[in-house]
């Protein structure tokens, strides 16, 4: 019946099922996520293109149930944890950037729902079943920065910084042998 994560159901399904998705996949599993790391690479020069980009991991645990005890009100509790090569904002060079997740999810309602301390958020559907592939690729893409850039500045690469530097520091003494030039 092929891949689970593929397969569309409505939330009350899954949850009726306590259905619980042990996700094990890599980058190149997920359509969009390959995209997004794919286009971020393509101006990467080729020495510096990471070999296996597309086999960073992408792990999770999602469990489906209900939030009350009628078993009305279908959920999603889990959390994801994957690996997507970016390219640096500040010194343009590729580096992996850790992606993390927690969901506590209620479906379709548009709003969020408090029970027991928890908040569940709304996820919205297109109609009324759910793809768990889709739902993890968006959950991940939902947490990427809106500028990718190595945490710690220290980290970036910084050859076209330098080369700034070098031009500048070249361009008073060039003015000064000028001056000196016109006052002969
Ligand atoms: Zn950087």
């Amino acid at each position: 019946m092929g891949n689970p994560l593929h397969v569309r159901r409505t939330p009350l399904e899954l949850a009726e099922n306590s259905q619980l998705f042990e996700i094990s996949g890599k980058i190149s599993d997920f359509k969009r996520l390959l995209s997004i790391a794919g286009s971020a690479l393509a101006a990467v020069d080729p020495e510096d293109m990471p070999q296996n980009w597309r086999n960073r991991p992408v792990r999770g645990e999602l469990r489906f149930g209900f939030v009350d005890a009628q078993a009305r009100i279908p959920a999603l509790t889990g959390h994801l944890a994957a690996e997507i090569d970016a390219v640096c904002q500040r010194c343009l060079a590729p580096f992996v950037l850790p992606l993390e997740s927690e969901l506590r999810l209620v479906f379709g309602s548009g709003q969020s729902l408090e029970h027991a301390g928890e908040t569940y958020e709304s996820w919205e559907l297109d109609d009324d079943r759910l793809e768990v592939a889709a739902l993890v690729e968006e959950a991940l893409i939902m947490t990427m920065p809106f500028v990718t850039m190595h945490a710690d500045a220290a980290d970036c690469v910084d050859v076209p910084v330098a080369s700034d530097a070098q031009e500048n520091m070249t361009l008073p003494f060039a003015n000064l042998k000028s001056q000196m030039q016109q006052e002969d």
